[in-house]
């Protein structure tokens, strides 16, 4: 994998020079998820949600995958709209299952009910692992708000637990100190994360630092600027963090009023000019600004450029980088807005025996006998097709007339 570094100030999908009406186009800048192979060295970060809890078709709420040389990966944020670019990268399901929450706001994890619903359908073999901050109180933390997720989805989770399997519909809870300053919650395959805490709308967000092959990433979670992230975000080599547009912005195209506008870009976020000055001090290889709309990316970008003149990119949804010692590479991704899933190597578990059906006689009996016969003839060549005659559902059922 290699095309020219740029460190774009726009969003580049296409370039070079095309010689004439019928050839081969040169370099498109552009990632087509499923036809690279990472170097052992080498991060790719996908940017599948960078937009405003109010999202929209254009842009999710926060979400970036990172994908290792390795193999591991793991989703930063998980932000409502999110799963719909996730999906897009046709990355089989049971690849897909660490979470990292940096803070309980809805744009940052309101997407996990689909991972979690949307994994177990599409094969995921195994539980789901999250991890995320404690809170000053345990109502207030990450493992409080799983437990209430299983409460939540109760009925989502007996039912497919009974047609599926039970295995994948379970939730790994990992809480961590959101005070903790720089100290490890993650070291598996040769991955390291640590977490700082981060100043945004109560106690409990944090930034993560993450180390591979001798690289240091950054992964801000909403936050205003803080002493943790300026002392221990230092000479990263990439560094995701927020950066809202300006409060003119949200009064006149947002309908916030004045007095929230000017508190939210500010006070409890960081706005461009605050973000500049943060990556002047911490002087990363390259910086990523994002939650902001994608209409605001001009004006954003001039208003860091007020304060900081290095590497920077402004992330769209599917904005890709590939990163190693020796460059980092900003692309966009390129996907079918109707990918599907793609199966992995791991059959999941199956059904638990004994378990009881969540569904009564009473409902059972309403089954119209017509409406299942009429399918016979299908269902027939498939059971043939696929050798299911010991697994038949059908003759126990009253209602059932085999086709002739
Ligand atoms: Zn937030
Ligand atoms: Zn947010």
């Amino acid at each position: 994998m290699l095309v020219m570094m740029f460190t774009s100030s726009l969003v580049l999908a296409a370039g070079g020079k095309i010689t004439g009406p019928n050839v081969v186009a040169p370099d498109r800048y552009v990632y087509y998820p499923g036809t690279e192979v990472l170097e052992e060295d080498e991060v790719r970060v996908v940017a599948c949600g960078t937009g405003m809890p109010d999202h929209r078709r254009a842009q999710a709420s926060a979400c970036f995958l990172f994908e290792f040389g390795n193999g591991e990966k793991i989703i930063f944020d998980i932000g409502s709209g999110s799963m719909r670019n996730i999906n897009s990268l046709m990355i089989p399901a049971e690849y897909l299952t660490k979470v990292i929450i940096s803070h309980l706001h809805t744009d940052h994890f309101g997407d996990l009910a689909s991972l979690w619903a949307g994994g177990w359908t599409a094969g995921r073999p195994v539980s789901l692992e999250v991890w995320g901050p404690s809170g000053q109180t345990p109502d207030m933390g990450t493992a409080y708000a799983l437990d209430a997720f299983m409460k939540l989805y109760n009925w989502d989770f007996q039912t497919r637990a009974y047609k599926i399997s039970p295995v994948p519909g379970q939730i790994i809870a990992h809480e961590f100190d959101y005070r903790a300053i720089n100290e490890v919650f993650y070291d598996k395959n040769g991955v390291v994360i640590r977490s700082i805490p981060a100043i945004h709308a109560g106690d409990g967000p944090v930034s993560l630092i993450i180390e591979y092959a001798g690289l240091k990433l950054v992964f801000g979670g909403d936050t205003s600027p803080n002493k943790w992230f300026i002392e221990h975000g230092r000479n990263a080599d990439f560094v995701i963090h927020e950066s809202f547009a300006s409060p003119e912005f949200f009064t006149s195209m947002y309908g916030q009023p004045a007095q929230l506008a000017w508190r939210a870009c500010c006070e409890f976020h960081t706005s461009g000019p605050a973000f500049g000055i943060v990556m002047s001090e911490i002087n990363p290889r390259h910086a990523v600004a994002y939650h902001s709309f994608v209409d605001s990316h001009t004006e954003l970008r001039e208003s860091i450029r007020t304060t900081y003149d290095g590497p920077l990119s402004i992330a769209n949804d599917m904005m890709v980088w590939n990163i190693t010692k020796d460059e980092i590479v900003e692309r966009m991704a390129v996907s079918p807005d109707r990918a599907f899933g793609v199966a992995g190597p791991t059959s999941q578990p199956p059904p638990e025996r004994g378990r009881p059906s969540p569904m009564s006689d009473f409902i059972k009996k309403g089954e119209w006998g017509p409406g299942f016969n009429a399918q016979n003839e299908m269902l027939d060549d498939f059971s043939e097709k696929h050798n299911l005659e010991k697994e038949d559902w059908r003759p126990e059922k009253q209602w059932y007339k085999p086709a002739q």
